[in-house]
């Protein structure tokens, strides 16, 4: 069995293009399905993963390992960067559904699961949908209770929102208050049966980043999420040290000695590792036994496409300690169509059964995606009042 090709597929999807990664083997039928999305970086992604090709074409992919540590220790340069890490990351992904479907079985399988009956999802306000996501205004608080009563009439027992919002390095108290209304205004409305999980988006610097820690921490936040940049692992580890409510983060790390040091200076509860960006599974897995021996929670970034969705719940099903499933279903509203699962989801409770079907279980409508081409991502860029440049 040898690597004969490997494609990519780019799919507009509004805030992001979702980049398919093809591996093609030279076995009639047998191909693999990974996901290299990085959204305003998916022409470089796509360069990447030709680049990496050269190394693969014509070995066999079951040696997923040795591919790996070739992908990521060949041509000098290590492959830590993010757009490197996403292309190896695509690329593996695809290598461990091909695994699946030799093997028969879904990946969780391969790896010793189910270990569990279910996963449980847990949703963006509004579904997902960029405007309700990242543009209510922290100022109208009533909007987030209203998007938040409607996640649950979905079936959602857990929602996220960005109710933290952009700040200078330091700032007085409107902010805070702003959402610290949000969130009261939203458990008041859901009752304290709904997880909800706020998202700073890394903006604060430690120091605001605290403040809004320690406003929000009466009203029991699942996670609170880069509360400030992931360069400041002190920061992280400062704010995760001083508040009851778990400290989440992980998302723009891309390999596991990174993690090793978020862990070791106790940066968080929740580990958000993207397996779309830290190196597939293959490195995934490393970071997840890593996480176990400190005994932090896994709980995967995943607001990409379909392919990055299917991997997380392989992920899920297979980690003891993975305790919930990012998803977004509204970003577009042909999102089902560009692929068919293999894993069922409880509308009323919006909780997953395994996937049945060999590898990640997942199909992908060619004919869909190229319905939906490449388009320039929809620029978000952040100035402060004084026209300084801020975090998005
Ligand atoms: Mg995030």
């Amino acid at each position: 069995m040898k690597i004969e090709r490997i494609e990519t597929l780019v799919c507009h999807a509004r805030m992001r293009n979702w980049i398919f990664v093809k591996v093609i083997t030279d076995q009639p039928g047998l191909i693999g399905w990974g996901e290299a999305t990085l959204e305003w970086h998916t022409r470089s992604v796509i360069g990447a993963i030709e680049d990496i090709s050269q190394l693969l074409i014509g070995e066999d992919p079951s040696r997923i390992e040795h591919l790996w540590q070739m992908m990521w220790r060949q041509h000098f340069w290590h492959g830590q960067g993010i757009v490197r890490s996403t292309a190896i990351a695509g690329i593996d992904i695809a290598l461990w559904d091909i695994a699946g479907k030799v093997a028969g079985m879904p990946c969780h399988k391969l790896w010793g699961g189910p270990v569990r009956d279910y996963v449980r999802l847990y949703c963006h306000l509004g579904g997902g949908k960029m405007e309700s996501f990242y543009g209510t205004p922290v100022d109208e608080a009533h909007r987030f209770a209203d998007l938040a009563l409607q996640a649950v009439s979905e079936g959602f027992t857990a929602v996220k929102t960005m109710a933290v919002p952009s700040t200078m390095p330091v700032e007085g108290l409107k902010p805070v208050k702003a959402a610290e209304a949000c969130v009261a205004a939203m458990r008041d409305a859901v009752g304290d049966g709904i997880d909800i999980a706020v998202d700073c988006h890394a903006r604060p610097s430690p120091a605001m980043g605290l403040k809004f820690a320690h406003a929000l921490d009466p009203y029991g936040l699942y996670f609170l999420e880069e509360p400030c940049w992931p360069e400041s692992i002190e920061g992280l580890a400062m704010i995760n040290e001083r508040v009851v409510t778990p400290i989440a983060t992980g998302e723009r790390l891309t390999h596991l000695a990174a993690f090793r040091d978020l862990f070791a200076k106790r940066g968080c509860e929740i580990c958000q590792l993207d397996i779309t960006h830290c190196g597939g599974f293959t490195e995934a897995r490393r970071i997840a036994a890593l996480a176990e021996a400190w005994r932090i929670a896994l709980a995967p970034h995943n607001p990409q496409g379909p392919v990055s969705t299917a991997a997380s719940l392989e992920f899920g099903f297979s980690q003891p300690s993975y305790i919930i499933c990012e998803s977004v279903h509204a970003d577009v509203p042909w999102r089902s169509e560009v692929v068919q699962e293999g894993y069922t989801i409880d509308p009323a409770t919006r909780t997953v059964r395994p996937n049945t079907q060999p590898g990640l279980g997942v199909t992908i409508n060619e004919d869909e995606v190229r319905r939906h081409p490449f388009e320039q991502e929809i620029l978000q860029r952040v100035f402060y009042s004084d026209g300084s440049v801020g975090d998005w």
